[in-house]
């Protein structure tokens, strides 16, 4: 069972404690995720008679106080909150089954196939960092590969790592290092990249500088 989006919206502008709460997406996500996690700690404190394939109608006061605490979220917004979206906390899937299912998703529905992975590793910049480059805007010359990671949740994956390529100087973003091209000194004593030497001059190069450094 789920709620439609629009019933949401419609509770949280109608409740009044909720339509003055000024809460944000992470703030009920934060919500859900945890009163998920502890559906069987509310079943267990109810009433023997009572039957818990039904959301309790209240949250417990220890879970309410706790989660007041934690998400700094008054407590009559807490109980708003539960009241409006319990029964779909009750039958959804926890963050745990969901993330689960996104795996198998991604892995089973031929998103390997067309470049999707659960795993992306890109560099951590998608600007060139050489000072002396003139590149003034976003690196977009990218080259995907195949890798595979190792994950404790997941066991073994496919994993896709993106490398950028700076087309103004040379240098090369990978996931956690760079490559910065050989340099070498042109006759008018300026440093160029062994590529620019050879087209300019149509002699080897003098290296000077070569290196990989690790971006951080
Ligand atoms: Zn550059």
């Amino acid at each position: 069972m789920s709620i439609e989006i629009t019933a949401v919206a419609h509770a949280f502008t109608t409740n009044t404690i909720l339509a003055q709460s000024r809460l944000t997406y992470d703030n009920v996500q934060a919500f859900v995720d945890r009163c998920c996690e502890w559906r069987d700690d509310a079943a267990a404190v109810q009433q023997a008679k009572r039957n818990t394939s039904a959301p309790p109608p209240i949250l417990p006061l220890v879970h309410a106080r706790w989660l007041s605490d934690t998400l700094r979220i008054r407590r009559p917004v807490i109980h708003a909150l539960w009241d409006v979206l319990k029964y779909q906390i009750w039958h959804m899937l926890c963050a745990r089954e969901r993330l689960h299912g996104m795996v198998f998703t991604i892995e089973h529905s031929r998103g390997w196939k067309i470049g999707l992975a659960y795993i992306n590793l890109y560099p951590p910049t998608r600007l060139c960092k050489n000072n002396n480059c003139s590149k003034d805007s976003e690196l977009r010359q990218l080259v995907p590969r195949r890798a595979i990671a190792f994950t404790f949740e997941h066991g073994v994956q496919f994993a896709k790592s993106v490398a950028f390529t700076c087309e103004k100087c040379g240098w090369e973003y990978h996931p956690n290092y760079v490559v910065r091209p050989v340099l070498a000194l042109n006759d008018e004593g300026k440093l160029v990249t062994q590529k620019e030497r050879r087209y300019h001059l149509g002699t080897s190069p003098k290296p000077c500088t070569t290196k990989q450094n690790v971006l951080r």
